[in-house]
């Protein structure tokens, strides 16, 4: 096992993979910009390193300061966390290449799955069911596109190879406006991702987001972790998430799940995974791979008992998994509220100083969190806060007690998202649970309509 590990993030996860090696037994260093000096998990670290000013470009994003850091601080292992730079395969190329262990899969897989379309051919490849459309890239010939445009059939999405973060999409509903688009889209690809290849799928339209976390070994022993329902979202971005996801049928999962952990097994994947899929009508459609940990994970941790951070830092050291599909047990539900530092209205983030802090307790309740009273939320970085985390034998207890740990909750001095919570935890669809990915959106803009009139 290693001995030190040099965490390459911020925020919550950052306190979070910290809490996984304390429970191993390894000393931290934390990497942090000059406006994260304060952070409570910079101050609890056994060692920590400035590597730069607040803006993340020349921080979080800084690859030689963070190996850097790594060299003068004699740390073995990097954990990338989630964001930032954990699904870049130069950085993971560039900490391999410098003598270190980078905890996450190999730099050639991390590319593989980063192209969506070569992540597309491979799952296809391994069995694993896919959103009907073109078959990889889309060409140059407008005439071909037309075709392939027929044969998907309208309403179509036409997407980035290279996107990521809900962006370089677009819907296209008519043959009509079908090039256009096509031409739009390669030219945000090319400039946001430095990709000008697009591909096209069917567009599904009230579908829910399901995704399957994995976990594999060096030694092509892969397991599933069951699903998570994160259907409940704004402008791509999930607000929260659960597991296991209400009204799917086990052996349906049993099935994408196996299928997915194959998959696993053919391309040699390393680490913890997730395959995000859309669900609609009873069917499963792969969209992309997460090559990383992701934020909704301890949803998935409180239903099986395994911590997903600590086995990843196991496989990167080498380790065996240490158990077989068969002893995946899964156990009650767990829902999952994302804190953030905005106006729970209006969206627009509220950084500043937290006056008063104080986390909700009690049975079942689990909150991640790198917040405290006096805690400055710097304007630089997304505005996540923390997650507040419930689990209960049955969603129902898990939904009271999201209710009750919300109710206890306390954050003075910003506004955060927590009334927006509120109201969705009383909502009578999520309660039923099963609603769709536009579902948020839907009651959002009817929300306006009604104070616009009323206004
Ligand atoms: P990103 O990497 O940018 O997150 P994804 O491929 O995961 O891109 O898609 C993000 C979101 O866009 C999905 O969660 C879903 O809401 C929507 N989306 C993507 N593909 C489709 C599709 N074929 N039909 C309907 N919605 C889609």
């Amino acid at each position: 096992m290693f001995e030190k590990i040099l965490i390459a993030n911020r925020g919550e996860i950052a306190l979070r993979v910290q809490r996984a090696c304390r429970e191993l037994g390894i000393k931290t260093v934390v990497v942090h910009s000059e406006a994260d000096r304060e952070a409570k998990y910079v101050k609890l670290a056994d060692e920590s390193v400035c590597i730069g000013p607040a803006s993340s470009a020349l921080s979080y994003l800084n690859i030689p300061a963070i190996i850097s850091a790594a060299e003068v601080t004699d740390a073995q292992a990097i954990h990338p966390g989630y964001g930032f730079l954990s699904e870049n395969a130069d950085f993971a190329e560039r900490v391999e290449s410098s003598g270190f262990v980078f905890i996450g899969p190999r730099a050639e897989t991390i590319r593989l799955m980063g192209d969506k379309v070569s992540a597309k051919d491979a799952m296809k490849a391994a069995g694993v069911p896919c959103v009907p459309g073109s078959d990889g890239a889309l060409p140059e010939d407008p005439k071909e596109i037309i075709k392939i445009g027929r044969a998907v059939g309208y309403p179509v999405i036409i997407k980035a190879a290279g996107g990521g973060g809900g962006r370089g999409m677009r819907v296209v509903h008519t043959e009509a406006a079908l090039i256009n688009a096509v031409a739009m889209t390669r030219q945000e690809a090319q400039t946001a991702f430095g990709n000008p290849m697009v591909y096209m799928e069917k567009f599904l339209e009230n579908p829910r987001h399901v995704e399957i976390q994995v976990l594999a070994d060096e030694f092509k022993n892969a397991v599933y972790l069951g699903e998570r329902d994160c259907s409940m979202q704004r402008r791509h971005q999930k607000v929260i998430e659960e597991a296991p996801a209400p009204g799917i049928p086990a052996r349906l999962i049993a099935r994408v799940g196996e299928r997915c952990a194959e998959a696993c097994r053919r391309i040699g994947y390393r680490g913890a995974g997730t395959f995000e899929f859309l669900y609609e009508n009873g069917e499963f459609y792969f969209i992309e791979m997460n090559t990383r940990v992701q934020v909704e994970h301890p949803v998935t941790e409180l239903i099986t008992g395994i911590d997903i951070v600590q086995e990843q830092i196991r496989i990167a050291a080498g380790e065996k998994l240490r158990f077989k599909q068969r002893d995946i047990q899964f156990r009650g539900h767990a829902i999952e509220c994302r804190v953030n530092a905005e106006d729970p209205f209006t969206f627009v983030p509220s950084p500043g100083t937290i006056s008063w802090w104080h986390p909700p307790g009690g049975p079942g309740v689990r909150v991640d969190s790198h917040a405290y009273s006096g805690y400055k939320v710097p304007p630089h970085y997304d505005s996540m806060i923390g997650k507040i985390i419930t689990f209960g034998d049955t969603r129902e207890q898990a939904i009271r007690r999201m209710r009750i740990a919300l109710s206890e909750t306390v954050v003075q001095g910003i506004k955060t998202n927590i009334p927006l919570h509120q109201e969705l935890m009383q909502d009578a669809r999520f309660v039923e649970g099963g609603t769709s990915i536009h579902y948020l959106e839907h009651k959002l803009a009817a929300k306006n309509e009604v104070k616009s009139v009323e206004g």
